[in-house]
Order: structure tokens, then C-alpha cells, then sequence
């Protein structure tokens, strides 16, 4: 591990196969921050292209180690995954975000919240998501639930597809994060009960001028509307980028061009709200 600029601390794969020591250390960490509670929620708004208003948030779990400084969650997910602690890292963040909600920082649009495919295939996913909602008495509809086609493997497709159900008739929303960069097939796609997909970072870094990822981008877009959902593009930096969109017919964006993601007590935060509501 070596200390980059900013304070990320970066996560290196020891060479030898061997769990290194500052695997170890970055273990022993997780395993801390989650007893004591250290992790924090960021939000980047999502707004509606056409008339930049404010339609909703994702939040993005973040946390900054004492020792280790700030350790993004590309390297600490796949941990937690891998340690069996993914379930506690997922309900810990569901409790600050229906917390922030109830604080009423979060204006009264929708907050996507991210699941990793392990999380979601535990047994008692769908009782331990409705019971933290119930405890902080907030109601699944103002809850989208972020899945990865990875959640799609066919080997559990209708086990899967019973469960999206169930959590679809308590209100929750459901979008497909990343589309494009795995493999769900488009009539599994139609059969599932889902609102809204979103076109991975990777198509809209290379709009406008790589032709392919507009193509696979205004596909994305132009399958949605057939099958009547809501398209949101993650990753926008740009005006270019977002001009490509607009005149594609995607509804929705996130993305540094709008603004980063932000802590509910941001001042930012709240100046965005007020200028997007
Ligand atoms: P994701 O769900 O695809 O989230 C989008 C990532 O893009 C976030 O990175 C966000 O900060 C970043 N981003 C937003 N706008 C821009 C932009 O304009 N340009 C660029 N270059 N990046 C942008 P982050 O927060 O580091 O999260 C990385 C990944 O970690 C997420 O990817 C998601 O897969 C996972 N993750 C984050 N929070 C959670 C969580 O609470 N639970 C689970 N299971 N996974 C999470
Ligand atoms: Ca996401
Ligand atoms: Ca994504
Ligand atoms: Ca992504």
C-alpha cells in the first residue's frame, strides 16, 4: 500500500498470492470501521436533463480511516464482499440514508442506493430491508434500489426475479446500475419488474466523438423507451456530453458537470437543492 496524493490510500494486490500486511491492516480496519461505526453516506443529485430539476440522489458509502486516511469503496466493497460483511456494510448504510431522510436534508425526491449482488442473494435481504425502513419510518418509495446485471445470473433468474417482485410491491424502485457492461439478456430484461436502467460511466466518458459508445449509448436509451423505463447516464463531466444525451432522449444524469457527491450536511448540498427544486 502507498499513500497517494490527496490522502487515498491505494490498495495493492500482493504478487505473491499471500494476504499481505496491508491487506491485513485494511481487514482489521473494515472490521473496525463497521463495529464502531465510522462509515458515512455521500450524495450526488440526479437531475432531469431538459429541465435541470432535481429528481432524486444516489448514495455512495464513504470512509475515511484515522490511520489509513480516506479509502475509496472500489477497494473496500470486493473486501467486504469477500470477508462475509457486506449484509452489515449495506445496513449500515441504509440506516444513515433513511436517517438523512428523515432530517429532511435530502428535499423529497427518491435516494438510490446501492447493492452489491452477494448482498442481494442473502436470505434475509428482503426482511432486513423492509425492517430498517419500518425502525426509521421511511417508506420504500422514497428508496431506489441499485442492482448490477451481475444480479441477473441466470442460475438464480427466478428466484430473482420473485424476490425484485416482492420488494417492487412494498414500494421500492429498482434500476439496473452499469447497463451495457454485462450480459443480461433483452428477455430476461423485459420480464423483470424494474423502473429505470443506467448506462455505465465508461459509454458516456467517450461521448461524443467515439462513435461506438454513442451508438451503444442512444441503444441503451432507445431500448428503454420501448420497454417504458427511465434511463439515467452516470459519469456526465461535460457540456458536450451532456448535449449528446439531451438530443439522444436520455431523461436523466449525474455527474461532476451537475455536481460531486456531497455529505446531506454540505452546504453545497442544500445550495444545489435550492437552485434545482
Ligand atoms: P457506481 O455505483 O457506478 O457509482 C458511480 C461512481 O462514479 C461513484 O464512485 C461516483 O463518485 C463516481 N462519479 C460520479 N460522477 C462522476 C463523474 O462525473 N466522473 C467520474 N469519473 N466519476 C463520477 P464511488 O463513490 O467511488 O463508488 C464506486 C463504486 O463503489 C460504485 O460505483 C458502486 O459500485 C460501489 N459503491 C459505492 N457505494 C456503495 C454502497 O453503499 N454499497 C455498495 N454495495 N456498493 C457501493
Ligand atoms: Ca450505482
Ligand atoms: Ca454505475
Ligand atoms: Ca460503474
Amino acid at each position: 500500500a502507498k499513500s497517494a496524493g490527496r490522502n487515498q490510500y491505494c490498495f495493492y494486490q500482493s504478487s505473491s498470492g499471500q494476504q499481505s500486511d496491508q491487506e491485513l491492516r485494511l481487514e482489521q480496519a473494515l472490521r473496525t470501521a463497521l463495529q464502531q461505526r465510522q462509515l458515512q453516506v455521500a450524495y450526488q443529485p440526479k437531475v432531469a436533463l431538459a429541465e435541470d430539476r432535481l429528481v432524486g440522489f444516489e448514495a455512495l458509502v464513504r470512509w475515511h480511516d484515522p490511520q489509513l486516511g480516506q479509502i475509496s469503496p472500489v477497494n473496500f466493497i470486493p473486501l467486504a464482499e469477500k470477508l462475509g460483511l457486506i449484509s452489515q456494510l449495506g445496513a449500515q448504510v441504509l440506516e444513515l440514508v433513511c436517517m438523512d431522510i428523515r432530517q429532511g436534508g435530502l428535499a423529497e425526491v427518491p435516494v438510490s442506493v446501492n447493492i452489491s449482488t452477494s448482498q442481494l442473494s442473502e436470505s434475509d435481504f428482503f426482511h432486513r430491508t423492509c425492517h430498517i425502513l419500518n425502525q426509521h419510518g421511511v417508506s420504500a418509495q422514497r428508496i431506489e434500489l441499485e442492482l448490477t446485471e451481475s444480479c441477473l445470473i441466470p442460475e438464480h433468474a427466478e428466484e430473482t426475479l420473485v424476490l425484485l417482485t416482492r420488494l417492487r410491491q412494498v414500494g421500492f424502485k429498482l434500476s439496473i446500475d452499469d447497463f451495457g457492461t454485462g450480459y443480461s439478456s433483452l428477455s430476461y430484461l423485459r420480464r423483470l419488474p424494474i423502473d429505470t436502467l443506467k448506462i455505465d460511466r465508461s459509454f458516456i466518458d467517450e461521448l461524443p466523438d467515439n462513435r461506438e459508445a454513442g451508438q451503444i449509448a442512444s441503444a441503451v436509451i432507445a431500448m428503454a423507451k420501448a420497454l417504458n423505463l427511465e434511463v439515467v447516464a452516470e459519469g456526465i463531466e461535460n457540456t458536450a456530453q451532456y448535449d449528446y444525451l439531451l438530443s439522444a432522449g436520455c431523461q436523466v444524469g449525474q455527474g461532476y458537470f451537475y455536481c460531486p457527491p456531497l455529505s446531506a450536511r454540505d452546504p453545497a448540498l442544500k445550495n444545489f437543492i435550492g437552485r434545482h427544486c
